[in-house]
């Protein structure tokens, strides 16, 4: 048995400069919309908010104990630009943040790749693999390089996870766009996921321009139980997807190998929640096919021609914005099935 679980690891509060709330009164106003949260302090604030910040979140966890908050926070990496790293309370979870600060804070003069895949070791090191991984946030603000990501996916098993849809809309082009950045490590072998986060800073209730976490996009996992190891599982092995405006459901994807080399057996299925305009099967950095006959009870199966791995991605019918004028574009990307 398994099920699918909701939340956000990219959400800033008022222990950050430029949060608003506290850690409690953001998980009562997204509890509709998620089953896990991380908290995201900001490495770069003096002094760092982290003390502050973890005192909320260790009476949050006492107030809601069947809702797996994660303490975390945006490092400033020694590469441009932001980076978190998450990990299980019971894994020195506070230390984590604190000593990334200590030694490895680009601030304090370590800049550079040699730097960042120190930081790397280190965590590896003194956390593990296992319980630990590394996601970075907006590749695309500013753009980080392929040899870097490269470099960062080559080193060890830390860096699992990329952001596509961040603050606001912003979409790494990185992430979304078919043979870019991701394409480009899934093609050399690394096993990288994408995620959405909302960064959530001042909600427009309180007149801001962020959505509440889960209320705009969505990481969906895959679990056995809603506990913090598995989430973290579910992270590092990529069983999950994501999805700006709940967009889709109960998604099912999977490629086998046929007699002839090459090509596989693809199914695709899925649940709409809106109006889908456009579903692509992508593989090896390249688009295999792109469907635009999408159904509410989406069903596909086709023989494709394969190589390393297949993913999806899709885009629903511009939808009127919540809090504000002007439309979005419901999307969501599947996470890679490897061959
Ligand atoms: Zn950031
Ligand atoms: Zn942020």
């Amino acid at each position: 048995m398994g099920k699918w679980i909701k939340g956000d690891l990219h959400v800033h509060t008022q222990n950050c400069n430029d949060g608003t709330l506290s850690v409690l009164e953001i998980i009562k106003r997204s509890r509709p919309y998620i089953d896990f949260i991380g908290i995201s302090g900001h490495s770069y604030d003096t002094p760092d908010c982290f003390e502050a910040q973890y005192r909320e979140v260790l009476e949050a966890r006492e107030r809601y104990p069947e809702l797996p908050i994660f303490h975390t926070a945006e490092q400033n990496f020694p590469i441009q630009r932001h980076t978190m790293f998450v990990t299980v309370p019971d894994n020195r979870e506070f230390a984590l943040q604190r000593e990334l600060v200590r030694h490895f804070h680009r601030q304090s003069g370590h800049e550079g790749i040699e730097e960042a895949l120190q930081e790397m070791r280190y965590v590896k090191d003194g956390w593990g693999e296992d319980q630990t991984f590394m996601i970075f946030n907006h590749p695309n603000s500013p753009d980080v390089s392929y040899e870097d990501l490269e470099a960062l996916a080559a080193e060890n098993d830390v860096f699992k996870v990329i952001a596509c849809v961040d603050r606001r809309e912003r979409r790494a082009k990185q992430t979304w766009r078919i043979g870019e950045e991701w394409d480009r490590l899934l093609c050399a072998g690394y096993r990288l996921y994408a995620r959405n986060g909302s960064d959530f800073h001042k909600h427009f209730d309180d007149g801001g321009d962020d959505y509440y976490p889960g209320e705009f996009v969505q990481d969906v996992l895959w679990v056995e139980e809603n506990t913090y190891d598995e989430i973290i599982r579910a992270y590092r092995e990529g069983r999950f997807f994501c999805t700006v405006g709940n967009c889709i459901q109960n998604p099912v994807f999977t490629a086998e190998p046929t007699d002839r080399e090459g090509y596989y057996d693809v199914t695709l299925s899925f649940e709409a929640n809106v109006e889908m305009e456009q579903v692509d099967i992508i593989s090896n950095g390249e688009l295999v096919t792109s469907l635009t006959d999408v159904s509410k009870n989406f069903s596909y199966r086709a023989t494709l021609p394969g190589k390393g791995y297949f993913r999806v991605r899709g885009k629903g019918k511009p939808m009127p914005r919540k809090y504000s004028e002007g439309e979005y574009i419901p999307q969501f990307v599947l996470n890679p099935v490897f061959l």
